[in-house]
């Protein structure tokens, strides 16, 4: 699989060297230089395998979209920060808003490669969820049943993450509209109701003799094996 590695850093000369060195080693790289411009893309499909984020950007602080990222539904997207300062603060902060990695510049291309290489092997090795359900295998942000790719949306896909990881426990609509939508305010039970609708129905198009997703009436979701 070709890895695509979405890089927002508005310095135009650490960004083409970024650039340079990461599709010298055959990855596909997405680059922004704007906040504004990485929150649109990230809410396309398909999402990136990696994100590289710059903290000092023109329009915002980097960590402030790392730490919206762990409270939505790409909460598992590996990211490494890169820092003009190398303070200890800024390193522990990051870490603590959930980078999963830290470079200060200046660093070389190389040791980045390395970090981006170790990090997606990482994540590639270690889905939470793949054996805990069987007929699920999950890669990055590809998901299957029975082996057919489900196409499902980012909301989707982090409503399934989050029943995968905890499978026949019953999860409140309240839980999951926190744990996938994070705070914001326009969402409500109802939201949650019409997503597992659509993502049951994908489920069954892929395996239609599962029915995997158990509603308990007026207690939420559970996602049996
Ligand atoms: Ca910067």
């Amino acid at each position: 699989m070709i890895a695509t590695i979405l890089l927002l850093e508005d310095d135009p000369a650490i960004a083409d060297t970024v650039v340079f060195a990461l599709r010298r080693e055959g990855f596909e790289v997405e680059h922004h230089g704007w906040l504004a411009e990485a929150r649109e893309r990230l809410r396309t499909a398909p999402a990136p395998e990696l994100l590289i984020l710059d903290i000092g950007l023109p329009d915002g602080h980097g960590l402030d979209l790392c730490r919206e990222l762990r409270a939505g539904p790409l909460r598992q997207l590996p990211v490494i920060v890169l820092s003009a300062r190398s303070e200890e603060m800024d390193r522990v902060l990051g870490l603590e808003l959930g980078a999963d990695d830290y470079l200060a510049k200046p660093f070389s291309p190389r040791e980045l490669v390395a970090r981006v290489r170790a990090l997606l092997r990482r994540a590639q090795a270690a889905p939470a969820a793949q054996s805990s359900v069987s007929g699920f295998a999950i890669e990055g942000t590809r998901v299957s049943l029975d082996g057919v790719l489900l196409n499902l949306t980012k909301l989707e896909l982090g409503l399934l993450n989050h029943l995968l990881r905890a499978p026949q426990r019953i999860h409140s609509r309240d839980a999951l509209l926190d744990a996938v939508w994070g705070s914001s305010a326009e969402s409500t039970d109802r939201t949650v109701d019409t997503h597992i609708k659509t993502l049951r129905a994908k489920l069954r198009a892929a395996a239609p003799a599962r029915d995997p997703i158990k509603t308990h009436r007026g207690l939420g979701y559970s996602l049996e094996p």
